[in-house]
């Protein structure tokens, strides 16, 4: 399958884009009278070429929990999510993920990591919509031994999974769900099956106060690099609240760590420590959590809530840039999991976006990345293209009716 793009807009320059399977094979100016033998021309005068966005944080079913738990802190938050997650069936998830992965798509998203419950449901669901994962596989003490087991043969046997969009990882929930032994345990699957780790780390103050008490004054941060399950494999959702040893931990061992900015204010978690992670040099993604924290799905929505939470907690303009957050909306969160992607370079994975320029929230376009990240919503985005494949093209995302009304009828149940 190729892909010819022409005319797109990149960088203020009119460019031409050749996809073959899932590579950028030609990115340039054609001569005159130059052109492509391609399977499928998409001709995108009007329209900007932009880098995907990869969601490095969260709970895709959730969005079925849309609006059920409102204005409550996060532990309150958590017990009321968690009664009523103990109702959902593997068909519930495999329909709540299809419809937050529509949602992921028309607004330009080509990447989750995820961390849920029945993965073999959300195995299906990210296959049928064509959509690169990290499925993530929940582990909690409270799932009980045999449970922990299965959780950890599946891994094994995933491990060396034939579709090269998905990747799999074990994700212990957090410190307060989970022992240290339970840490090594996941730790030692991933190692030896080569996966990445994925936890929720510094949430909030609470956690770091528990953990100091529990663990003889060690943060979360300081245990978990005791039990030595930090690691450049290793994907830390919120780190909110991060000393400065903290973060030269996070920063030394190549942790990710992922900004959540829309569930941190929310839950009134706190405010992600910028200054400190950039003069640390912590690597960073972006990420949206679950959405009946957030409530939607939205990565320009995030990166645009980042960057205004860190002017204002900081009380600098330049605290968090359009750039920067572009880049930990984009090139980030591809180099965490090992995608060759986030850029539209030649010889680098096809996946990107066309804006359209004729949108009003793109008008008159000075900075089309200034744009993006501070005007701009999923309206924008008229194709999205992962791994050198349409997923959406003029707005229109396969069977996105049929989506939809599966989720509606999930409530009526
Ligand atoms: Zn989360």
């Amino acid at each position: 399958m190729s892909v010819w793009i022409k005319n797109a807009m990149l960088c203020g320059e009119k460019t031409d884009v050749l996809i073959e399977k899932d590579t950028f094979s030609f990115v340039g100016k054609l001569k005159e009278g130059q052109s492509f033998t391609a399977d499928r021309v998409i001709n995108a005068e009007g329209m900007a070429l932009l880098p995907a966005f990869y969601n490095l944080h969260c709970h895709a079913a959730m969005c079925l929990l849309r609006g059920y738990g409102e204005d409550m802190p996060l532990m309150s938050w958590l017990e009321k999510i968690w009664s009523k997650e103990a109702t959902l069936t593997g068909e519930d998830i495999y329909n709540g993920t299809r419809l937050a992965v529509l949602e992921m798509i028309k607004s330009g998203t080509v990447f989750f990591a995820d961390m849920y419950w029945y993965h073999q449901d959300v195995l299906r669901a990210v296959e049928d919509m064509g959509i690169r994962c990290n499925i993530g596989v929940t582990f909690m003490d409270s799932l009980g031994e045999k449970t922990i087991k299965d959780n950890l043969a599946f891994l094994d046997d995933y491990a060396s999974y034939s579709n090269p969009l998905i990747t799999f990882a074990p994700a212990p929930h957090a410190i307060y769900t989970c022992s240290g032994k339970l840490y090594m345990r996941c730790f030692d699957n991933a190692e030896k099956n080569n996966l990445y780790f994925q936890t929720h780390l510094s949430e909030t103050v609470d956690e770091v106060g528990n953990c100091k008490k529990l663990h003889g004054g060690q943060t979360p941060t300081q245990y978990l690099h005791s039990l030595q399950v930090l690691n450049h494999r290793t994907i830390a959702a919120h780190c909110v609240h991060l000393t400065e040893e903290d973060a030269e931990i996070l920063a030394e061992t190549e942790v990710t760590a992922v900004h959540n900015p829309c569930s941190n204010m929310k839950l009134s978690s706190g405010a992600f420590d910028v200054p400190l992670i950039k003069r640390c040099g912590v690597h960073t993604a972006l990420g949206t959590d679950g959405c009946s924290s957030n409530n939607n799905l939205s990565m320009i929505e995030e990166m645009k809530t980042a960057a205004l939470l860190a002017k204002h907690a900081y009380k600098k303009a330049d605290t968090l840039t359009a750039k920067e957050v572009m880049d930990w909306a984009t090139v980030n969160g591809a180099k965490a999991y090992g995608i060759n992607a986030g850029r539209i370079q030649q010889g680098m994975q096809a996946d990107c976006l066309l804006v359209d320029m004729q949108n009003e929230r793109l008008v008159p376009s000075w900075d089309i990345v200034s744009d993006m990240v501070y005007s701009a919503d999923s309206s924008c985005v008229d194709t999205v293209i992962c791994a050198g494949k349409v997923l959406m093209e003029h707005r229109r995302v396969k069977d996105q009716e049929e989506i939809v009304a599966k989720a509606r009828a999930f409530v009526k149940k």
